[in-house]
């Protein structure tokens, strides 16, 4: 394993703990550092104990590049078995079915990684595919793309499908549903995308009644094909938005648009009332990660244990299906 290789899986793993705090920053900072440092300083500095005097290297992170450069893991092994994301037996049973991922970003809006980091990562977890969602224009905190950028983006996602075969990058986005319930894309591109997700992500604080009537909009759209964590809830710090759920998920059920169980800790989106309405409604559900970094892509297991915990059949559950019945499934 080279050191770049080895604080690469460093930073996956602080990230897969939800270690957003100094130590991360620290080992990313120190992995940009020896990327854009020749291999053969690095040795050098290394054999020298030197490595300390490049501005963002500090003490973990020398250990780690000296560890690979000697063949050595036990820094990176120790980290491993700290940082495993718990299942249940019974949440075991959605992650052992689960084939994909349909919820993702890359560093094309806010993700820290690239899209082929994010596929392998995602082919070395067992999927067969990840549909990529990156935020839709209006997002522009999150660095949305606009049509120009999607267009570019989809141009590299078709060069990685070839490279990748048969691991399939779907194409996708997180759509912003709009105050009124339009979507933040125009229509020639939602109904080329495999698969669309759509989420609110401004005015969370809006009516009940406005709420539900600009969410049925976006569910009943027919490019809708998932709704994303749909009350925008942030545990501990921000609550749930206001909807009429039974109405909201009955048109989930009636226009074949899954609820997603958005499996990123500080949300856990929707809350188990919800699932339970949803489960009752008849909807499909994606179990989602919602990653924005390659550790992340381990947070399924989350959603995994709530489904099990909810009793959701697995069958319902799109993320379980090929990636031909997701693609005929979306585009019926
Ligand atoms: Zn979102
Ligand atoms: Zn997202």
């Amino acid at each position: 394993m080279t050191p770049v290789e080895a604080l690469e899986r460093v930073v996956h793993c602080l990230d897969r703990a939800h270690e957003t705090g100094f130590k991360t920053k620290a080992f990313a900072r120190a992995l940009d550092v020896v990327r854009s440092t020749p291999t053969a300083e690095i040795a050098e500095r290394a054999q020298h104990n030197t490595l300390k005097q490049l501005e963002g290297i500090g003490d973990s992170s020398a250990k780690v590049i000296i560890e690979a450069l000697r063949g050595e893991t036990t820094y990176l092994d120790k980290l491993d078995g700290q940082t495993q994301v718990p299942i249940t037996a019974a949440g075991q049973v959605f992650r052992d079915a689960l084939r994909g991922d349909c919820h993702l970003h890359s560093r094309w809006s806010d993700g820290g990684a690239t899209v082929e980091a994010m596929a392998t990562t995602a082919r070395d977890l067992g999927h067969e595919y990840i549909v990529l969602t990156d935020h839709s224009p209006r997002l522009t905190i999150a660095h949305g793309l606009d049509r120009d950028r999607l267009i570019r983006q989809l141009g590299e996602v078709a060069v990685l499908n070839e490279e990748l075969a048969p691991f399939r990058i779907l194409s996708g986005m997180e759509v912003d549903i709009l105050e009124d319930g339009d979507l933040d894309l125009d229509e020639d591109l939602l109904a080329h995308l495999d698969v669309v997700v759509a989420s609110v992500h401004s005015k969370l604080r809006m009516d009940g009644a406005a709420m539900t009537a600009r969410m049925l909009r976006a569910v009943e759209s027919p490019h809708v094909d998932i709704l994303g964590h749909c009350t925008g809830r942030m545990i501990g710090k921000r609550p749930e938005s206001t909807f009429d759920a039974e109405r909201v998920f009955a048109a989930c059920a009636a226009n074949n648009t899954a609820v997603e169980l958005n499996c990123r800790p500080e949300r856990l989106d929707p809350p188990e009332p919800l699932i339970a309405i949803a489960i009752e409604a008849g909807c499909y559900f994606s179990i989602d990660s919602d990653a924005h970094a390659t550790g992340q892509l381990e947070w399924q297991p989350l959603g995994c244990d709530r489904a099990a915990e909810a009793g959701i059949d697995p069958a319902r559950v799109i993320n379980t299906w090929s990636c031909e019945d997701l693609l005929a499934w979306t585009a019926g």
